[in-house]
């Protein structure tokens, strides 16, 4: 039996492309591990666990924030990391950084301030979460005397840019280059991508079936997750009815698992790539879902969006979140002043909890003006 089987196809199976500004090398840890370091210490990342998922962090303690989720990701695709023989420190490093740029208020927030910022700048670049967690390692953390950001390596930021334009792409140099050239990132990084969605949509469904929000009934007309009660039931057919759902989630986050190293390594065989620089000139991503699980997981995240996402009650929250967005971005702006008022502001902006946006409202805003609904609605 072959073990670790990608190894020769890891991002360590070459030297690092290195750090913006070069530093000695790490003692007693890998490039990659001091990445991870460097992000678990950064200001950002404590930051994560007062920002919502879908859910306003007030709403409950039980809920995912971006925070476990960050933690979540990482553990699932380092777990597939481990099977394949890729880079585990890496592949953990973009994990736990790759929702550092999150606004407040989880997509709300998002949409607001790019829509703010594109009403005063409608040539300029808007906001999008991706950029700026790249922009928070690169720019905004203040923690190194000798340098702004995290100084993190060529491969955790590449892992980090998941989705740039080509204007973009050209403002940010090798980092971006393959938006530009075409390509695709380290398998590292593809798997981050993937271990993200993985983790959203089962955290979504077990929060959002814990809140209420999501029937259970109403989820049984997704086969996948039909099919993974029925075994639940089979296996313990006398099962506490409290330990159903968590046994479902468990078993559908290691079948994903499994599948992932399976039709990975399957596509990665059949596509003849022999070393990471063929890996990065692959067109296509080579991690990623066989078919049968693939359109499962597609049906399950079609369900979420309709039944979850765009819940009416979800919806009353994140319309409060973006007059917040709104109210508090011009708030900034009027403050902000020089050539890069606008961006500081919606640094500033972005990088606020959802507590800190909320309690900043308060102070700036009158209570009657207050968009929140009177108690949490769930
Ligand atoms: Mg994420």
């Amino acid at each position: 039996m072959q073990t670790l089987p990608l190894r020769h196809l890891a991002a360590d199976s070459v030297p690092s492309r290195g750090r913006l500004h070069p530093e000695p090398a790490p003692a007693g840890r890998t490039e990659f591990q001091r990445d991870r370091d460097r992000i678990v210490h950064a200001t950002a990342f404590r930051r994560l666990l007062y920002k919502t998922q879908v859910f306003i962090n007030h709403e409950g303690d039980l809920y995912r924030t971006r925070l476990t989720h960050s933690l979540e990701v990482a553990q699932i695709a380092r777990s597939v990391a481990r099977r394949l023989g890729l880079q585990e420190d890496l592949t953990e490093a973009i994990c736990l950084a790759h929702d550092l740029g999150h606004t407040p208020f989880g997509h709300a927030g998002q949409h607001a301030l790019n829509r703010a910022l594109r009403q005063r700048e409608p040539h300029g670049e808007g906001f999008e979460h991706n950029l700026q967690s790249l922009r928070v390692v690169d720019e905004l953390e203040r923690r190194y005397a000798d340098f702004n950001g995290l100084n993190l390596t060529f491969e955790t930021r590449e892992g980090i840019l998941k989705h740039c334009s080509t204007a973009r792409a050209a403002r940010l140099g090798p980092v971006a280059e393959r938006f530009i050239l075409g390509g695709s990132p380290s398998l590292e990084a593809q798997l981050a991508n993937i271990a993200d969605e993985v983790a959203y949509n089962h955290h979504d469904l077990d929060d959002g079936l814990r809140s209420g929000l999501i029937d259970f009934d109403a989820v049984m007309s997704v086969p996948l997750v039909a099919q993974t009660h029925q075994r639940v039931l089979a296996r313990w057919p006398r099962i506490a009815s409290d330990r159903v759902v968590p046994e479902m989630i468990r078993t559908m986050i290691n079948d994903q698992v499994d599948d992932l190293v399976a039709a990975s390594l399957a596509r990665v065989r059949a596509s003849g790539v022999a070393s990471l620089a063929e890996v990065r000139a692959h067109r296509d991503p080579l991690m990623g879902f066989g078919l049968a699980v693939g359109e499962g997981v597609r049906e399950l995240k079609a369900f979420l969006l309709e039944q979850l996402y765009r819940h009416p009650r979800v919806r009353a929250m994140t319309d409060a979140a973006e007059q917040v967005m709104d109210d508090l971005f011009q708030a900034f702006a009027n403050e902000a002043s020089g050539p890069h008022a606008l961006r500081d502001a919606a640094d500033r902006l972005a990088s606020l909890t959802d507590r800190e946006a909320m309690a900043e409202h308060r102070r700036r805003f009158s209570q009657e003006s207050s968009p929140w609904p009177a108690t949490p609605a769930y």
